[in-house]
């Protein structure tokens, strides 16, 4: 990889990052350091010792973020060559291989930390791959990175996603850039479960589709004959899809956004070769979903399965606790509009609301609604998106039946 200046850079840590490091955890803070050789550059690699002097890992070091590294290895003294770098993309590919058959090209090929590669996560949409960097510390190295994928990942273009707050520093790198490949404002079509979806890879959300809600979708899929589906924070249609060919008599979409509910209604018609699809009656409703649900519980409106799936609803600690007052009050608005038999799926994205707390805000809710309820399932992370230390664990769900 890049030549790396000489001296290296050497940090030593406190015992408490030691432990910490050594359990496996990604990131290691600012303030846990105790002695540093020299300035470091962002992206560069920095070697951390222990109170012993001895190897404890390397990561990638950030001058600017409380996160001052990102850890790559941890373990034995080890080079971060390029042939390491190549073993390490092939081992992150080796944990999905057979997770998948023909009928799902869309999937999640590099899930950051998790992956061990913090930071960088790299979604497949059929032959266009979707690499997304929410760290400066992947910039200095990014041509290498991407010519390593290149070499293991067959495709015909890749796309460039910098979250927000690095956007204004990655020149040369732009948001959207096609790095591989003809740029092209052709939507990417894909399949995931025999289901064709289109994406935006170049401005959608995240890396244009919800690839973690897979296995969620494909049980709403099961769920779903006969009912009276509500999506609601519908997006692109997912969970309609997969609730219309289960055999949904009618489908409603509900989001704020145009640009969504237009997208669901392009993948609805992306899949009329499903005759459950094409038999299925589809709507779209373009509201505030909190002030629909709450409004609407006053009318004779009602639904036989509703999926809630908004947006992270506590993007930083301080939200937490109002976010979980949210849940419930979704969930409680919901259930009001659930006829006797209906389903209820709450799903929350908020990495600082717990497991816990999102499983007690919905359940209270349902005790609160008086009326009879069993827990069908509590659900996770798909395949595609390992967790492997707590900050990551963001994505839950809970299905109730009434
Ligand atoms: N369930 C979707 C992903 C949902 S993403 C899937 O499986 O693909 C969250 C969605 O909520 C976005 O489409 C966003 O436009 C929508 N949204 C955000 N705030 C909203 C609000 N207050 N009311 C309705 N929709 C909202």
């Amino acid at each position: 990889m890049n030549p790396e200046s000489t001296p290296s850079l050497k940090l030593r840590v406190s015992q408490k990052a030691e432990t910490i490091l050594r359990s496996g955890h990604p990131w290691l803070f600012s303030d846990s350091i105790r002695d540093q050789s020299r300035p470091g550059a962002v992206g560069e690699l920095a070697i951390i010792y222990d109170r012993k002097d001895c190897f404890l890992g390397i990561g990638l070091f950030d001058p600017d973020g409380p996160i001052r590294v990102r850890m790559l290895h941890t373990g034995k003294p080890q080079k971060l060559d390029r042939a390491w770098w190549q073993q390490h993309l092939t081992a992150t590919l080796d944990r999905r291989r057979n997770l998948f058959d023909a009928h799902t090209n869309g999937y999640r090929l590099c899930n950051g930390e998790s992956d061990g590669w913090p930071g960088l996560v790299l979604d497949r949409y059929d032959t266009t791959l979707v690499l997304k960097i929410y760290t400066a510390v992947w910039l200095p190295r990014l041509n290498e990175i991407v010519e390593i994928i290149a070499e293991q990942v067959p495709h015909e273009r890749l796309i460039l996603r910098l979250s927000r707050n690095i956007q204004d520093k990655a020149l040369p790198f732009t948001e959207g850039q096609f790095l591989r490949g003809a740029a092209t404002t052709e939507p990417v079509v894909f399949l995931e479960s025999g289901i064709l979806f289109e994406v935006d890879g170049v401005r959608g959300q995240k890396t244009g589709f919800y690839l973690d809600q897979r296995e969620n979708r494909r049980l709403v899929e099961s769920l779903s004959a006969g009912r009276r589906v509500l999506n609601a924070f519908s997006f692109s249609g997912g969970f309609s899809l997969y609730a219309a060919r289960g055999g949904a008599v009618s489908v409603t979409d509900l989001d704020i956004s145009q640009h969504a509910l237009d997208a669901a209604n392009r993948n609805f018609a992306l899949n009329l070769h499903h005759p459950a699809i094409s038999g299925c009656v589809h709507e779209s409703v373009k509201a505030d979903a909190f002030d629909w649900l709450n409004s609407t519980a006053a009318t004779p409106r009602s639904f036989d399965l509703i999926v809630l799936d908004p947006p992270s609803l506590a993007r930083r600690e301080t939200e937490r606790a109002q976010a979980i007052r949210a849940y419930g009050r979704l969930a409680r608005s919901a259930i009001e509009l659930l006829r006797p038999k209906g389903i209820l799926v709450a799903c929350s994205c908020s990495a600082h609301v717990s497991t816990p707390e999102f499983l007690g805000a919905v359940r209270d809710a349902a005790t609160k609604s008086a009326r009879p309820f069993t827990e069908l399932q509590t659900t996770g992370h798909a395949t595609d998106h390992p967790v492997t230390f707590p900050e990551a664990n963001y994505l839950k769900a809970i299905y109730l039946s009434f």
